[in-house]
């Protein structure tokens, strides 16, 4: 191992290994020192019996963002996956997100025009900007789906009453009067064929790489490696939780091997009820259109958080985005070093958007010469 770096990358998710690619190119030396046994942060998927496991949930690349398609293209041949999970509410089966479908099974109304009028008369008029998510889905949807669909499944996610979330939660998903069960609006979706892992591969090829490395049980040592850093782990970690540390929601996975072909018929099947203990089942085959003859299911299981466990969602409230600028102001101090990532910025980032973040950065410490593809 060399004694000096230009960049030391903690971390070798998305964002860590779209950078030490960018690097790497450029003739920059890296080191990428990762804290879990394996590489690909939370898009990491492990082979079994042929088939890609999503380790840390299910991870469907969706993008508007021509560029990001392409550049991520350059790493992994996509296939033609479309996300269309199936609610399953005490054994009915509701087609998501919510659109024609959904309204003809709760409903039996067939065309827009009766389902608008169904909503319509359901609907909570609202005055001004909804207070909560429950007012925003009641005024958006409706009671019947807010009951069966959405009341159980955010409350049992978020483990709080759905009075006191925020709306934004659910604006992202998407209300149609379309018979179209695609989960996403955007134009260009897919699953790297092959899993994620060997596309996180391809951008490391060239760097060394230190698995099971905390770099914050060493700070001083590891950053005399290297130039520069690239922090992609938890911000207030790295300055030791001084303030009090940043609250998330945690997820506990399940994962069960199966010896017949098909469990569930369909990727991702969301128990909505507040009974279910989880959230979802995933099927992992169904993202590559797997023809193996057993199977893989993960079972999601919503988890209070605390310190040392791992941290998915971060909690939006004033509180922490509070606590949150406190250490962004600290952050801004380290000239050695560059935060990014969904981490060290504390935001719900989806791939497409961690890309665009990660080539942002590229493009201001290394300037022009990205090759995006086609
Ligand atoms: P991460 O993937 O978290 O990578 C950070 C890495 O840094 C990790 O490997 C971590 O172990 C390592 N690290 C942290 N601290 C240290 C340290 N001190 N020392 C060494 N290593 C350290 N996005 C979509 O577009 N579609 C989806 O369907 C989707 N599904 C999701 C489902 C779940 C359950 C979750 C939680 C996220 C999902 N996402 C999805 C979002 C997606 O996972 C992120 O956009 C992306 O993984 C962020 O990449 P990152 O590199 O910023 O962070
Ligand atoms: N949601 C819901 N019912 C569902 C699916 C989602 O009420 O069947 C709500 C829930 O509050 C969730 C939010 O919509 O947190 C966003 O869902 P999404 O599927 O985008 O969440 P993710 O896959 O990122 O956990």
């Amino acid at each position: 191992m060399k004694i000096v770096y230009d960049y030391l990358i903690v971390g070798s998710g998305l964002f860590g290994a779209i950078f030490a690619n960018e690097a790497s190119k450029r003739n920059k030396s890296c080191l990428i020192l990762e804290k879990r046994s394996n590489i690909g942060g939370n898009v990491y998927t492990q082979q079994k019996d042929g088939i890609n496991i999503h380790a840390y949930g299910a991870h469907i690349f969706h993008t508007s963002n021509e560029t990001v398609w392409n550049y991520v293209n350059q790493f992994a041949r996509f296939n033609n996956y479309v996300n269309s999970p199936v609610a399953n509410y005490h054994g009915e089966l509701y087609n998501l997100p919510f659109n024609m479908n959904t309204f003809y099974q709760m409903w039996r109304v067939i065309t827009p025009d009766q389902a608008r009028q169904t909503i319509e008369k359901q609907k909570k008029p609202l005055l001004g900007e909804p207070a909560n998510l429950e007012e925003q889905a009641q005024s958006l949807i409706g009671n019947d789906i807010y009951q069966k669909l959405i009341k159980g499944y955010t409350e049992k996610q978020w483990g709080r009453d759905c009075t006191q979330l925020p709306a934004s939660i659910i604006r992202r998903l998407p209300v149609r009067y379309t018979y179209d069960n695609n989960y996403f609006n955007d134009p260009y979706q897919g699953i790297p064929m092959g899993g994620y892992t060997k596309m996180i591969e391809q951008m490391l090829d060239g760097c060394d790489v230190k698995l099971n490395t905390d770099f914050n049980t060493d700070r001083e040592g590891f950053s005399k490696l290297a130039h520069k850093i690239i922090y992609t782990g938890q911000l207030d970690a790295y300055f030791d939780y001084c303030y009090g540390p940043l609250e998330y929601r945690s997820l506990r996975f399940e994962t069960e091997k199966l010896d017949i072909e098909n469990y569930q018929g369909v990727a991702v099947m969301n128990y909505t009820d507040s009974e279910t203990p989880y959230t979802r089942i995933i099927e992992h085959k169904h993202f590559e259109f797997g023809k193996q003859p057993n199977t893989y299911i993960t079972r999601e299981y919503p988890l209070e958080w605390s310190l040392g466990i791992e941290p998915y969602y971060p909690i939006n409230d004033e509180k922490n985005q509070e606590l949150f600028q406190r250490y962004h102001l600290l952050a801004e101090e380290q000239n050695k070093t560059i935060f990014g990532g969904r981490l060290p910025e504390y935001r719900y980032y989806d791939m497409d958007k961690t890309v665009e973040l990660a080539l942002e950065v590229v493009r201001q410490e290394l300037g022009e010469g990205v090759n995006y593809g086609h």
